[in-house]
């Protein structure tokens, strides 16, 4: 009986070679841009209480109702996997006690986990790169993270990406704007989506956000928060807008956005590109003033943003293959142990070496070939005798026989 390959679960993928490639250079880029703002990493648990998610994100909320992978372990713990890194930023930074000491700028890169259902760009496991900046409440320290953000994105390549801004108020001026927004549902509700009645009740903001085209249609005339703003709030977007154009960061205003989780409020944004279909936002955050007091702690002011790496992936322009400086070819047994130890020196020196692994002479610059050297270094016994490697540049085929150091030395300065 053949056997059965096993699969991966669908919506989770492997990252191979090219993707990991990828993957890597997108976390380089945020780990540079982010430092240059005094950003510092952490690494936190996978692994979380289900009920940091449940306070935090929202019960009702589709990522906590619907999409969380959480299950009872063997010691009757209620557990799950993270489905986002927010709530576990902010349960860290309280255990650790440092609500008092000053402003924390964090950020974070790894993987995240939802039940959805599984499409491009969508995904079950998929990983996140986030920041947060806790204890500054200043629309200037809002627009130094979106121009962050932006930053991130322009050194990435990633050049088709929109920015939109929107202020979801706060807790003196939405529960009014809440009111009227309902009003306007009701009236509207003949032609809105089953998602959309269900959401009129749990969370009627996110009704804003439904892709459904007739939806939409219905919603033209639907009030907006920017219009229901406290004074406070005002002054915050005002103070957010100046600092964007102070920056010469590229915005509109989309009275549409919402965030799908609870715990928002004022600044939301996203950067949303027309390249991905319908899952084009690829960068999303905003501000969480409530959740730090909410989750236990002192009431303090926060931001943050999170952006899908694989979405980042799929916008970026090919990142080339790291090729081997080197590849060496000892031609007979005699010189094997030799070889081996010139291929150590040249790794050593800090070159990237493959050794050929002996045998013919064809067969080894056929290697040498495919995985793409940009250098052959041949050694048989003469070479070994005389302490003179014969070098060829696999580009040009130019080639000249050289001490191991003159080897270093030219391609160090070359490369
Ligand atoms: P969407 O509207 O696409 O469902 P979301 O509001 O659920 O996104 P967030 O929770 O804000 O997304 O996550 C931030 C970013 O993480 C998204 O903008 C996206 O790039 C990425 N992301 C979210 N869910 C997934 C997923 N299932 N697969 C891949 N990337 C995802
Ligand atoms: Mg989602």
């Amino acid at each position: 009986m053949a056997k059965q390959k096993l699969q991966s679960i669908r919506g989770i993928h492997d990252g191979l070679p090219a993707q990991v490639r990828a993957w890597r250079h997108i976390e380089d880029v945020a780990r540079d841009v982010f430092s240059s703002y005094a950003f510092a990493e952490v690494r936190l648990p996978i692994l979380e209480p289900t009920a940091l998610f449940v306070r935090s994100v929202g019960e009702k909320t589709d990522i906590v109702s619907k999409e969380m992978y959480a299950f009872e372990d063997q010691g009757g713990d209620n557990i799950c996997l993270r489905p986002e890194g927010t709530a576990g930023a902010v349960r860290a930074y309280l255990q650790a006690g440092l609500t008092r000491a000053g402003a924390q700028r964090w950020f974070y890169m790894g993987p995240m986990f939802r039940r959805e259902r599984p499409q491009k760009g969508r995904l079950r496991q998929f990983q996140q790169i986030g920041a947060e900046f806790f204890g500054v409440s200043g629309p200037v320290e809002d627009a130094e993270v979106l121009a962050m953000a932006q930053l991130f994105l322009d050194t990435l390549g990633i050049q088709e990406t929109r920015l939109e801004i929107n202020s979801l108020g706060c807790t003196a001026c939405r529960p009014d704007y809440r009111e009227a927004l309902l009003t306007f549902l009701q009236s509207k509700k003949d032609a809105l989506c089953e998602t959309c009645h269900e959401r009129m009740d749990s969370n009627p903001m996110r009704v804003l956000d439904c892709k459904v085209k007739t939806c939409q249609e219905a919603l033209t005339d639907a009030p907006e928060m920017v219009n229901h703003l406290c004074e406070a709030c005002d002054t915050h977007f005002s103070g957010l807008k100046s600092g964007l154009d102070a920056l010469d960061v590229p915005y509109t205003i989309n009275p549409r956005i919402v965030r799908g989780l609870d715990y928002y409020n004022r600044t939301a944004f996203e950067f949303i590109t027309d390249q991905l279909g319908a899952q084009g936002t690829v960068l999303a955050g905003g501000r969480y003033d409530g959740l730090v007091e909410s989750l236990g702690g002192p009431a303090t002011p926060a931001i943050g943003f999170a952006a899908g790496i694989e979405r980042l992936e799929m916008l970026l322009p090919e990142v080339q293959q790291a090729q081997p400086d080197i590849a060496v070819v000892a031609l007979g047994d005699a010189v094997m142990a030799y070889a081996l130890q010139q291929a150590a020196k040249l790794r050593e020196a800090g070159l990237s070496v493959i050794h050929c692994g002996g045998g013919s002479a064809k067969k080894q610059f056929k290697m040498a070939d495919r995985e793409g050297a940009k250098f052959v270094v041949t050694i048989g016994e003469d070479e070994m005798k005389a302490g003179q490697l014969m070098l060829k540049n696999l580009s040009t085929g130019e080639q000249k026989p050289l001490t191991l150091d003159a080897i270093i030395q030219t391609l160090s300065s070359s490369s």
